[in-house]
């Protein structure tokens, strides 16, 4: 994003819109906090402004200032349809390919809204009038504070959209410990807390929120840990059935991914999650180093992401897709053994 396009943007922004703010199918912290910190934003100047999920979201992020204004897709198609269609401006955040918002895709393709891209994931496509992607960001989060930096209205950020900002840049940092935090993320949170982020209780309302049958899943999950240890890889299965077993609720097998990861020398760590529902296998991906997890995903399991975290789907059942990834880790010996 240039000077020209943000001195475009400013001019567009100096008059009130209509605007529609999307974040991805089965949206994240990131997602979600980074929408709210631009749509409390944009009220303040204001815009008319509504945020549309393609779906419905874990509970751990029910809380956020204005959250139950959300509009969620699937729920509401003709109603968010006309509002689509209505909009002046579009911003899509936390994605990169009109793909990634499920059902959505139609109506924002067809839509003749200026579009805004807000995002770091590599590879981004080109559907946006205005794209400001950055893969080096730790997160949606701290490109939307960067935005309003770069709108000269840092001044602007009160504690509602502190607080949104600062919950996305503690997600997708995993608590601020992943490569991609870097001194200016921790100079920006600082800023949040300034201005009114409680970062305690924002850690508290995040992950200390668990259910007693979360737990219970996670222990499942820890029991079906499996370590391959010539590839420096470990993976996890739940099977629907367990998933079940345990009162599965959307959001309750986030992070589990990470555990595999924790294990002394393994760099590469996968789970495989059975969904009846959306009849795939949900995969989540997650690397140390170079390797790069984003390529895996997007050359095996129809995904993508980030170097050291992506998401992917497989159509087979679990266990083919198991033998699947197993069958394909030798393609990547020379990697997985790199220091
Ligand atoms: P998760 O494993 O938590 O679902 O996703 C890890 C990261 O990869 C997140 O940043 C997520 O947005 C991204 N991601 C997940 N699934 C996909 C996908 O199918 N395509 C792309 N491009 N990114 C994905
Ligand atoms: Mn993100």
């Amino acid at each position: 994003m240039n000077k020209d396009d943000i001195n475009s943007i400013k001019t567009l922004l100096s008059t009130p819109k209509a605007i529609v703010i999307i974040p991805h199918k089965n949206p994240d912290g990131d997602a979600i906090g980074s929408s709210l910190g631009l749509y409390h934003y944009l009220k303040r100047h204001n815009h008319n402004v509504i945020i549309i999920a393609p779906n419905d979201y874990p509970d751990f992020l029910k809380w956020m200032p204005d959250e139950a204004e959300i509009l969620k897709y699937d729920h509401k198609k003709e109603d968010c349809d006309a509002i689509i269609y209505n909009a002046e401006l579009i911003f899509t955040l936390d994605f990169n390919s009109l793909g990634r918002i499920g059902d959505m895709e139609t109506i924002v393709s067809q839509s003749e809204a200026i579009k805004i891209m807000i995002d770091h994931h590599q590879q981004p496509d080109d559907y946006a009038t205005y794209t400001y992607s950055d893969v080096s960001m730790s997160s949606t989060c701290e490109m939307v504070f960067n935005f309003i930096d770069m709108l000269n209205d840092l001044d602007k950020i009160d504690s509602d959209i502190a607080t949104c900002l600062y919950t996305g840049i503690m997600t997708d940092t995993g608590s601020f410990r992943f490569p991609s935090t870097t001194s200016t993320t921790h100079t920006i949170v600082g800023q949040l807390i300034e201005k009114g982020a409680d970062n305690s209780e924002i850690h508290n309302q995040i992950y200390d929120t668990n259910s007693y049958a979360r737990l219970q899943l996670l222990g499942r999950a820890l029991s079906n840990l499996k370590v391959i240890p010539e590839y420096r890889t470990a993976y996890i299965t739940l099977s629907q059935e367990e998933l079940n077993a345990f009162d599965f609720k959307k959001g309750d097998t986030e992070g589990f991914v990470n555990y595999g990861l924790s294990l002394k020398g393994i760099i590469f760590a996968a789970i495989f999650i059975e969904s009846h529902q959306d009849d795939i296998i949900k995969i989540s991906l997650r690397s140390k180093g170079d390797f790069s997890v984003n390529e895996l995903s997007r050359a095996h399991f129809s995904g993508g992401g980030h170097t050291n975290a992506a998401g992917g789907r497989s159509e087979l059942s679990l266990s083919d897709t198991v033998d699947k990834f197993i069958s394909i880790l030798p393609q990547y010996k020379k990697d997985l053994n790199q220091e």
